[in-house]
């Protein structure tokens, strides 16, 4: 049997969406395609008559049930794979995927796992803060002119995740994928420890922990490895500790 992305567990998240007209063309793009979690963070506008006039009656339903927050922080904890959306290439924005190789990868991990896609607002698209926020990186690919209109992007990724199939021969699903929360609490962790053994600068320890959280963000991690790389933080701690307390030199002054 062919396998197709399991939608019931994708959400779209719109970041700060500056005009409501987008939210609702976003919404009734979602119900063309089957999906029906919307979020919105923080709307510079959410004149509910404005986004409700471009869901029409058939996405009344997504925008009534859509879920709002002040920040993505608030918006993402319980969610296992974040994707951002981006018009602009180059720097930090590295790992970079079009809508149909999302889809292929999104089929094995939606099954078990919450997936959020989230898109930047009109203006500025998702700053590199934000993008941190993601295990991976979608760009539409276009013509000189990158930037789309916000709920035509939307269209274009729910319509990739919609029409995807394989033929069902990969059909093992991803297993359950620790959450965001989880992963937020294990980077605090070892930018804290990283920067007490001296392995990171502490000058500026967001430039060497951007590449950790690459490298991690391409493993699929399960809470319990998230567990073990904790405790092996709180082991490294522990020892400094020891050492100071032995009157041992660390070696490094
Ligand atoms: N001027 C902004 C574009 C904002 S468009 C910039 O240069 O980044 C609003 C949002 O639509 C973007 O943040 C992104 O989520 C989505 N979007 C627009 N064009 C896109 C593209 N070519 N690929 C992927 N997402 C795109």
């Amino acid at each position: 049997m062919a396998g197709k992305v399991n939608l019931n567990n994708v959400s779209i998240v719109l970041h700060r969406p500056r005009y409501p007209e987008n939210i609702g063309a976003a919404a009734r793009a979602m119900r063309n395609m089957g999906i029906e979690q919307l979020i919105v963070v923080d709307a510079q506008n959410c004149d509910l008559t404005k986004i409700c006039r471009m869901a029409t009656h058939a996405a009344l339903d997504v925008v009534e049930h859509m879920q709002v927050y002040d920040s993505l922080e608030e918006a993402l904890p319980e969610f296992h794979y974040v994707v951002g959306t981006t018009a602009r290439l180059g720097g930090q924005r590295k790992v970079i995927s079009t809508p149909s190789r999302l889809a292929a990868r999104l089929l094995p991990i939606s099954a078990l796992n919450q997936i959020a896609i989230v898109f930047g607002p009109e203006d500025r698209g998702l700053t590199n803060l934000e993008i941190r926020h993601c295990h991976a990186l979608v760009h539409i690919p276009t013509a000189e002119f990158s930037s789309l209109n916000l709920a035509q992007a939307v269209m274009v990724v729910c319509y990739e995740l919609f029409c995807y199939r394989d033929d069902g021969k990969d059909a093992k699903p991803a297993p359950r994928l620790a959450n965001r929360q989880a992963l937020d609490e294990m980077y605090a962790q070892l930018k804290d420890v990283l920067m007490r053994i001296s392995f990171i600068n502490p000058d500026n320890p967001d430039y060497f922990m951007n590449n950790f959280r690459q490298f991690f963000s391409r493993l699929p991690l399960r809470a319990k490895e998230v567990s073990i790389i904790r405790g092996l933080c709180r082991q490294i701690d522990w020892y400094g500790e020891k050492c100071r307390r032995d009157g041992h030199s660390s070696g490094k002054d």
